[in-house]
């Protein structure tokens, strides 16, 4: 379908640039006058996948994560949020509420239930040595 507006921005998968995805997704948005839960739900959303990249994907090493958002026309949004890194072997598995590759730490294994909750639909590609690709699509209410 035809795009009405897109961005992409190319950042290293550091903890301190997790904010700024979540900010610059949020400031792409605001044109389309989103409520403040719809805004809160996508940001969630969007922190949860950048975090995974920082966390998962690259482990110690570095690389970059690429997020894209596009909106589309009736107010639909998707935003992707891609890496290089490990990949997921089973994305099924990982995709279960309270799995976590890393137990006994700060991860619950809630971070894909998140995206699923706060969206209208996740989509996971991910290649094992390749890298992930998870896209967010939400709709935004009609605006009255
Ligand atoms: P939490 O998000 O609650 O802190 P978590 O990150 O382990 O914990 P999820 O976000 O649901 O939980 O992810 C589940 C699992 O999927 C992770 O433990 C990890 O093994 C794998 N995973 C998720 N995203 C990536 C990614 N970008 N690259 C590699 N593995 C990933
Ligand atoms: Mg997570």
């Amino acid at each position: 379908m035809k795009t009405s507006n897109s961005m992409k921005l190319v950042f290293p998968a550091r903890s301190v640039n997790e904010g700024f995805a979540r900010a610059a997704v949020s400031a792409f948005v605001s044109s389309l006058d989103p409520t403040v839960e719809e805004l809160v739900d996508l940001r969630t959303a969007v922190s949860e996948a950048v975090t995974n990249c920082i966390v998962h994907a690259y482990r110690d090493r570095d690389g970059d994560v690429c997020v894209t958002c596009r909106a589309y026309p009736e107010r639909r949004v998707t935003v992707t949020v891609k890496d290089r890194g490990c990949g997921i072997e089973d994305v099924h598995k990982a995709m279960e509420p309270l799995f976590t590759s890393m137990p006994g730490g700060e991860r619950s294994g809630l971070g894909f239930t998140v995206m699923e909750n706060f969206c209208d639909r996740v989509k996971v590609r991910s290649v094992p040595g390749k890298g992930t690709c998870v896209t967010l699509e939400k709709r935004f209410k009609d605006l009255r």
